[in-house]
């Protein structure tokens, strides 16, 4: 570790003191490879990693309450329901539905997406519908829209990037039109780490008659959301993506645009009543969640997001961009190195996290090299091949960031970094 710190600011200083006591609340980064080396976990994006908090609520619920839930009058049963049901009242409040019918549980985003694409889709979209999408799209909030027009012959559109790596709003009112039935995007890339200006997307989109569907797996652990604020009609996220458990993840509609679907899976749960000949749909949010739900993992994702609130996320949003101005800053310093997506500044609010490349280094080199060193990064299409595409590249390597991120961490990072390029470039 760099031990000669020094501090450009006392919020610099306060930053890292913060980040300090959070991540003693998580027992993954407490390790040290074979080497003796701490672990250096800077692949939150790809998934984050969870706390004592959300562990001991896993815990509990599997060593006294585990049951199925809305079923049996027992006290197993009604504890588990309790806790299943209030897990989804924390998640409804998290980002600002009306009620909790309006979260619908479901295995992780993907799933959401492609509930909303089966659910919405076939029973909305005909042939020379379109759906607006952008080239800066997860492969979850790509794939499902093309099964989508394969099925009912809709045209996807893509709305392109600036120059300076964000959305182009210009060229996405280009291709709004009175056919654009849904525009579907991410709040913050996964990829580029711009802030998509999403209200403003939303109200566009609104005056053309279209739904709006907001990714929001990079955002809901970083900045404050509010679905009436972005003025999204859909809103998807993923559990493991803001330090709980996987397996879990969810939707978020206003129950008058979820009343008016047909169900998704069928199976137990979703029912009201079951004949030989039909049967009909439980009310909202069972509608949609067929088959035991993963119990255990929507109490441990409420429990992770009453972590996140109790931290607060305007706290741990300024946090982050003190982190992102410092890894910049380091990553400024290394001849060639190309980040994707907007530069820094206190105007431009960025996620915690930076693509790159370098060109004579490939970056699962990097990564493979720096994970000696014990630093994990990403490196990969990060799951965006059509914007790897887009600037004509194949990989990056990803450094992405949390709370629990220190200064000293991105120093040594950046040092070892400049270190592993300087090292290839001399064997090259
Ligand atoms: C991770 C991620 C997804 C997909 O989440 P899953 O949990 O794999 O379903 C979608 N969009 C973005 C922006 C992501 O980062």
């Amino acid at each position: 570790m760099v031990n000669s710190l020094k501090f450009r600011s006392s919020l610099e200083k306060e930053t890292n003191t913060l980040a300090v006591i959070a991540r003693s609340d998580f027992p993954t980064l407490k390790q040290t490879n074979q080497e003796g080396k701490p672990l250096i976990y800077l692949d939150h994006a790809a998934t984050s990693q969870k706390p004592y908090q959300v562990l001991q609520v896993l815990d509990h619920y599997y060593k006294h309450d585990n049951a199925n839930v809305h079923r049996g009058a027992h006290q197993l049963s009604s504890r588990a329901t309790e806790a299943f049901e209030s897990a989804r009242e924390i998640t409804a409040q998290f980002v600002g539905a009306k009620a909790s019918s309006e979260i619908i549980f479901t295995r992780n985003a993907s799933e959401a997406i492609n509930l909303f694409t089966r659910c919405w889709g076939d029973l909305t979209i005909k042939a020379g519908d379109e759906i607006l999408l952008t080239v800066m799209e997860h492969h979850s909030n790509l794939v499902p829209w093309q099964l989508l027009a394969a099925r009912t012959n809709c045209l996807l559109r893509y709305v392109s990037i600036t120059e300076d790596g964000q959305l182009d709003v210009e060229d996405f009112k280009a291709q709004l039109n009175e056919r654009t039935k849904l525009v579907s995007l991410v709040h913050v890339s996964n990829t580029l780490g711009c802030i998509n200006p999403v209200t403003l997307i939303s109200q566009l989109a609104h005056s053309v008659g279209a739904l709006v569907l907001v990714d929001a797996c990079q955002s809901l652990a970083h900045l404050p959301i509010n679905v009436k604020q972005l003025g999204a009609d859909v809103l998807v996220g993923s559990a493991h993506k803001l330090c709980g458990p996987t397996g879990i993840g969810f939707l978020w509609a206003s129950e008058y645009l979820l009343e008016s679907l047909p169900p998704f899976l069928g199976g137990g749960e979703m029912i009201q009543d079951v004949f030989l000949s039909y049967s009909s749909w439980a009310k909202l949010p069972h509608k949609f969640e067929a088959g035991t739900p993963s119990i255990g993992e929507a109490i441990g994702m409420g429990a992770a997001i009453s972590y996140l609130q109790h931290l607060g996320l305007n706290r741990i949003q300024e946090w982050e961009q003190i982190l992102t101005e410092h890894l910049f800053t380091g990553l400024s310093q290394i001849r060639g190195l190309r980040i994707l997506g907007p530069q820094f500044s206190q105007q431009t609010h960025r996620a915690a996290l930076a693509s790159f490349t370098l060109e004579d280094i490939h970056a699962n080199d990097l990564a493979a090299f720096l994970d000696t060193t014990g630093i994990c990064i990403r490196s990969g299409h990060h799951c965006t091949q059509p914007l790897h595409r887009h600037y004509g590249i194949t990989s990056s390597a990803r450094a992405s960031l949390s709370f629990t991120t220190t200064l000293e961490e991105i120093d040594y990072f950046v040092q070892e970094l400049t270190e592993t390029v300087d090292f290839f470039r001399k064997h090259n």
